[in-house]
């Protein structure tokens, strides 16, 4: 070993060293401590579990992988108007969101009317539609009833028209698995062709990545759910200034602070409680876990224990949607100088382009975000980041020359390449509604799970604060 090669090998031994004696310090005080619960994840779930828990006067402890808080729920600090690549916007009946957000005094702000402007014009084979053409295009394909539709309406309106469930908690009653079966049978039994469900559903795909691998049940349930939150109030609202103050708000309300970068990959029990073992070293002992990891990176995490064969099952199996964005900057307002409105909804490798107006007024385009979902997130994350943020560009270049030179990519954010997350959401295949939905949450001894995977009522962020709050409860009845 050269001179060079020891004093780094040596610089690496010592921090190694200085890491482990703090994570063995950590380990010891936390043993000390004799935690009563030890939450891991503070995401809307986690830290929503935690406070529910400190509420009961339980000494609780929060772990999170990263060194923020808010997990899916994640504004892009650094860019105009701060636009949100996790959570949006919540809908009139997320009343423990709502109820959080006045706890925290926290302003909101009605995002509707800033969404408005969003798709003016369809980009289809390199040709712009208006949407006001779009009825008598020769690319429009659809059934006469639904010419008039604009493609990204007409899934949700056919959900709509044909609603199987009387409820939003019918989707986990074994009584209606019978609707748990792909979206691509619903299409054709309603007369639907292939080439125009590829139009409709796969084209700039809304959840997972082709009709064959949704679950009508899903699609069903989130169609009712979304009626009955907007039936509480149409109203679909936002933390002025980033959602990132919600879950800010609640982790700076916990009395023993967020312990960041532990990196969790394993969970023993035994009879008296259990260790939950870091990457770092640290290993916490508390009598009760609530684990909020997403499923894709629970994967990964070892259980001395193994779980009940579906719970594994459904952790190792049920897909997340592939989701990646590239926020940009407009130089200019180009779209005024084609006439064309500023988003686009695009069978090209730049997915749908949304306009984000996060400025005080309801009119000012802030940034432009394009969502590339299925398998175009798939295809954009094999590239590097740049080539990724480059590839966008000159797509929406392509079809839109008034664009050229006019757009400046500034994030790119792919949440499957996103260690933490995996994926955007689970979206369940179909058959996986009634196999797992209802097994997915269970407690395996002492250790229970929360997260948006495991809401039964809600989707989303009130799923994922009904799940800490589900978790809690059973936490707290059982120390
Ligand atoms: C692009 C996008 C748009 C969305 N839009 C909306 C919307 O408009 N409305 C809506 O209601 N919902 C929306 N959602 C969904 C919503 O953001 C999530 O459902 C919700 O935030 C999930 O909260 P959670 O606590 O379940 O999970 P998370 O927020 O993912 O929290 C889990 C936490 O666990 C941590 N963690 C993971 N693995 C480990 C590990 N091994 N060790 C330690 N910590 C770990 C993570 O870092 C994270 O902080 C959107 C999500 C995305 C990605």
């Amino acid at each position: 070993m050269d001179r060079r090669s020891f004093i780094q090998s040596s610089a690496a031994v010592a921090a190694a060293s200085v890491v482990a004696a703090a994570a063995n310090a950590q380990t010891k005080a936390n043993k000390a401590k004799a935690l009563d619960v030890v939450v891991i994840g503070a995401g809307l779930s986690g830290l929503r579990a935690a406070l529910d828990l400190q509420d009961l006067g339980i000494n609780v402890q929060v772990i999170e992988g990263r060194d923020r808080v808010g997990g899916r729920v994640f504004p892009l600090q650094d860019m105009p108007g701060k636009p949100e690549a996790g959570g949006n916007t919540f809908g009139g009946g997320y009343g423990r969101i709502f109820d959080m957000c006045d706890r925290f005094k926290l302003p909101l702000r009605d995002y509707i009317p800033r969404s408005r402007l969003n798709v003016t014009g369809l980009y289809l084979q390199g040709q712009h539609i208006a949407l006001k053409d779009w009825a008598n295009s020769p690319l429009n394909i659809l059934p006469e009833k639904w010419k008039k539709a604009p493609p990204f309406g007409v899934a949700d309106a056919l959900y709509h028209e044909y609603q199987l469930l009387t409820n939003p908690d019918d989707w986990y009653d074994p009584a209606f698995a019978k609707h748990d079966i792909a979206v691509h049978e619903f299409f054709k039994e309603k007369g639907f062709n292939d080439a125009q469900i590829d139009l409709f559903f796969n084209t700039n795909i809304a959840y997972g990545t082709s009709s064959h691998d949704v679950s009508l049940l899903m699609m069903m349930y989130q169609e009712i759910w979304f009626q009955t939150m907007s039936a509480v109030a149409p109203v679909l609202k936002a933390v002025i200034g980033g959602n990132h103050m919600l879950p800010d708000a609640m982790a700076g309300a916990l009395k023993n602070e967020v312990h960041f970068n532990k990196n969790v990959t394993g969970i023993r029990q035994d009879k008296n409680g259990a260790e939950v073992v870091c990457t770092d070293g640290t290993v916490y002992k508390a009598k009760r876990v609530i684990c909020t990891i997403p499923m894709p990176i629970l994967r990964y995490v070892k259980f001395d224990s193994p779980l009940p064969e579906i719970q594994h099952e459904a952790i190792q199996t049920v897909p997340y949607f592939p989701m990646t964005q590239v926020h940009m900057v407009p130089k200019t307002e180009f779209w005024k100088d084609d006439g064309q409105g500023p988003g686009m909804w695009t069978d090209t490798m730049a997915g749908w382009v949304m306009a984000n107006r996060f400025a005080d007024d309801d009119n000012t385009i802030t940034s432009l975000t394009a969502w590339l979902r299925g398998g175009m997130s798939t295809r954009i994350d094999q590239l590097s980041p740049e080539d990724g943020k480059k590839m966008v560009i000159s797509e929406i270049e392509r079809v839109r020359p008034a664009a050229k030179g006019k757009l400046e990519s500034v994030h790119i954010k792919s949440w499957v390449r996103d260690p933490f997350a995996g994926g955007d959401y689970a979206i369940w295949g179909p058959g996986q509604v009634k196999r797992f939905v209802n097994e997915v949450g269970k407690p395996h001894g002492c250790v229970h799970f929360a997260g948006e995977h495991t809401g039964l009522s809600n989707r989303g962020m009130e799923g994922a604060m009904e799940s800490g709050e589900r978790a809690a409860q059973e936490a707290a009845g059982s120390l």
